[in-house]
């Protein structure tokens, strides 16, 4: 990476769409560390991660698409974090293949799309940000490099990934990659509140409300589906990431090993059809990236997936009744 990066004067970071902790992090403590990028993200990325030091810097290309296309045009390297296929950065994926420049990726998802010419691509790492610690060890290991912002960023990324250390965070390494950090001035519990102790009011009853009121078990499968419509939504005043980790707490019933949740977004002017954004869980050895791949369209790892349906939520239901049993273990 170090030659790349060297040689090039406009370096684009991106990350991928509905950025998580780990995207954020990912990419902003490469941004800390250069010293001479721009990160461009898909699209906006919730207010739990606002206060993310280089937050304020991201470029949103929904909200700038032009200036972005410019940087995009002009750039002479791209970072990629956190992805492993040009698609989950939306529009954007076309005209980064469209730029000749060099690409690195950086990433810890199955089976990455070949475009990048560097790929550090290690599935079984816990996060992203675990491998750009790893990249930049050598140079992270001089104090005057590993600043208390790109440590943070990089805390942030494996403690949002690992559910708080709760899974994938099994490895020693990460235990040692974590005193590194909080020896760089990490404030760990700082860290912690500002990401998962913010919610609104709204959020928290949102919450309840699905829990009680949206929760469907099917209990020889071991499966729970939670739904949510756009109206249910309005009701709670649902902004971007309200329902982050809602699909993960019906895996705290004892004998639900897999979780699914629905969530429709409105259909944006001129296209007919609402979608459907669907989050997959399980625990231990069943995979559910295979289902969310082959019926949803999408992808992710062994116990964390994602897709989407363009339709109603009673459509995507039923898709999911209808083939849930031919995916899961009993
Ligand atoms: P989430 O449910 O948090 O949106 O996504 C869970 C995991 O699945 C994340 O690691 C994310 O990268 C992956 N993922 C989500 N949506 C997609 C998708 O459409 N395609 C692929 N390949 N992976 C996805
Ligand atoms: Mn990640």
């Amino acid at each position: 990476m170090r030659q790349l990066t060297e040689q090039a004067q406009h370096i684009v970071i991106f990350t991928h769409m509905a950025p998580d902790g780990d995207a954020m992090g990912s990419s902003l403590a490469l941004w800390h560390y250069l010293q001479k990028a721009t990160v461009i993200v898909p699209n906006a990325f919730p207010a739990f991660l606002s206060w993310m030091p280089g937050a304020d810097k991201i470029r949103i290309y929904e909200k700038e698409a032009e200036a972005c296309n410019k940087l995009i045009e002009d750039a002479d390297l791209f970072i990629c974090t956190d992805f492993n296929d040009p698609k989950r950065i939306g529009p954007m994926g076309e005209k980064m293949l469209a730029n000749p420049a060099k690409k690195i990726l950086i990433d810890h998802h199955l089976n990455p799309v070949d475009f990048a010419d560097e790929v550090h691509s290690f599935p079984e790492a816990s996060s992203s940000c675990e491998i750009v610690y790893r990249i930049l060890r050598k140079d992270l290991s001089n104090p005057n490099n590993l600043n208390v912002d790109i440590a943070t960023c990089l805390y942030t990324g494996l403690m949002t990934d690992t559910g708080n250390f709760s899974y994938n965070s099994a490895r020693c390494e990460l235990y040692e990659i974590i005193a590194e950090l909080v020896r760089a001035g990490v404030q760990k519990e700082r860290v912690y509140d500002a990401v998962f102790n913010q919610y609104s009011t709204d959020r928290m009853r949102l919450t309840g409300y699905a829990l009680y009121r949206k929760m469907r078990i099917y209990p020889d499968y071991h499966l729970a589906l939670i739904t949510l419509d756009a109206n249910e939504l309005d009701r709670f005043h649902y902004q971007q990431g309200d329902c982050e980790g809602l699909v993960n707490m019906p895996l705290q019933i004892g004998d639900v090993y897999y979780s699914v949740c629905m969530r429709e977004e409105r259909a944006k002017p001129g296209t007919p059809k609402s979608r459907i954004r669907i989050s997959f869980r399980s625990q231990g050895d069943r995979p559910v990236n295979i289902w969310a791949s082959e019926v949803f369209h999408g992808g992710g790892h062994m116990n964390a997936s994602g897709g989407e349906l363009f339709g109603t939520i009673e459509q995507a239901v039923r898709l999911f009744e209808d083939t849930y049993k031919k995916y899961l273990k009993i």
